[in-house]
């Protein structure tokens, strides 16, 4: 499996396993079929509400805990320094570890303590209302304390990220987001490449699973895309073989979810594909910089958080 190196010298395995919007109950049979196919890095969040049911797939796995890779997310109701250490400690109970080794912020969004997700203005706070670095100093600590390896952040700017590089003492290690053939997020592959920050890309198969209510009409499908079915033909591969493997091959870490026993060991394959020139220049043509989460969630009326300020026109 390839890796990604962080500035702390941790390697950090490409390829993981997404844990979003699982039904309950299936996720600990899931991560333990991963384990046993040899996933050995998985992407959590306690927003997502299982953790706890990782926490005993990996108990139960009796793997290493050096050979783990367990990331989780700080929720975007927690980013007052007060809230980030029990944040992160109700995570650390939930998965039975003693440390993760990359928390990150999840979203650049502020949300209400207590509310887990806006039903309307009044649950957001304004970006201005709790300075980011004050959240970052926090997660320090929780650094120096042993409670998490690395940080990083999801779904923020280059520019939110350089504001937090330039006034940091760890420096943010990992930049996630939303990253397939329709979003190839260029601008912050570079961005990444320059200041040695692991790039990871989320909904890699365009995240099918979505709630109805944030998918919108005509979105492109990377799963009937004719270069995309046509590159799979060609390597006897199918598409989400491609699309992972096109993520490896570019040097980003990728992690697709599934709770299905043969996707898991299908996703993990892709990692045995090379593909050539010209396929991933074909791929790199499928560039749309569209976007399955565009953040409009956070955008309802009266809010303060506009496309603009929540992209920086990334
Ligand atoms: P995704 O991985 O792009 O797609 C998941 C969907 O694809 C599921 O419906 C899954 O169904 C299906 N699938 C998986 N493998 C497949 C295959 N080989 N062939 C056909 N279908 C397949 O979407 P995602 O879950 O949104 O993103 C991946 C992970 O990224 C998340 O689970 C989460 O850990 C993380 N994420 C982070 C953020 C963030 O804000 N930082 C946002 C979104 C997601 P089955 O389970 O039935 O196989």
């Amino acid at each position: 499996m390839k890796e990604q190196i962080l500035l702390s010298g941790d390697a950090m395995p490409a390829l993981g396993l997404g844990t979003w919007r699982t039904k309950e109950g299936a996720l600990e049979q899931a991560v333990s079929e991963a384990l046993s196919l040899g996933y050995r890095h998985i992407d959590c969040a306690h927003v997502y509400g299982n953790e706890h049911e990782i926490g005993k797939a990996i108990k139960d796995s009796a793997i290493d805990r050096n050979e783990l890779w367990v990331t989780s997310k700080l929720w975007n109701n927690a980013h007052r320094p007060e809230f980030v250490k029990p944040a992160l400690q109700r995570s650390l109970q939930d998965l039975q570890l003693d440390y993760v080794d990359l928390y990150l912020i999840h979203w650049p969004v502020h949300i209400v303590p207590g509310v887990k997700y806006p039903a309307n203005n009044q649950d957001l706070e304004a970006w201005s209302a709790i300075p980011i670095l004050e959240t970052w100093a926090a997660l320090e600590e929780c650094v120096a304390e042993g409670l998490v390896r690395n940080l990083g952040l999801s779904n923020f700017s280059t520019k939110k990220i350089e504001e937090i590089r330039n006034d940091c003492v760890v420096a943010p290690a990992v930049s996630q987001v939303e990253m397939h053939p329709y979003q190839q997020q260029r601008r912050m592959k570079a961005y990444c490449d320059k200041h040695k920050i692991a790039l990871t890309g989320f909904a890699p198969l365009g995240s099918g699973n979505r709630p109805l209510q944030q998918k919108k009409q005509n979105e492109p499908k990377i799963f009937t895309d004719d270069v995309m079915l046509s590159i799979a033909k060609q390597k006897k591969a199918t598409v989400a073989q491609i699309a992972l493997s096109w993520a490896l091959e570019r040097g980003t870490s990728v992690i697709p979810k599934s709770t299905n026993a043969e996707r898991l060991s299908e996703n993990i394959q892709s990692a045995n594909i090379v593909l050539s020139d010209d396929e991933m220049s074909a791929i790199a043509d499928l560039d749309v910089s569209y976007r399955f989460f565009d953040g409009g969630r956070w955008m309802m009326d009266g809010s303060s958080y506009t496309v603009d300020n929540l992209w920086d026109g990334e």
